[in-house]
């Protein structure tokens, strides 16, 4: 694949997550961020934001690396599902 120019790698998109109600125990796998501060940061184009606050929970994900996982918002607590 050809490298990308600098234009190109800051084409980030910014993803709204969906909230849900808490997930019931042992039904979906729950990545918890306690400190104000995104719960994850990779090297891809997507970011995913709080579906309440706007809060940015993931940073950088690669397109598709999370599946069937649930973010608890580290700013207002909501859970997030992709
Ligand atoms: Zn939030």
């Amino acid at each position: 694949m050809a490298r990308l120019s600098d234009k190109e790698r800051q084409r980030m998109s910014d993803y709204i997550l969906k909230v849900i109600p808490e997930p019931e125990e042992g039904t979906a796998s729950v990545l918890v961020q306690k400190n104000k501060v995104p719960t994850y940061k990779g090297d891809g184009e997507d970011n995913y934001l709080c579906g309440k606050c706007k809060f940015t929970i993931c940073e950088k994900i690669k397109h598709g690396q999370f599946v069937n996982i649930v973010f608890k918002c580290p700013n207002c607590e909501s859970y997030n599902t992709i």
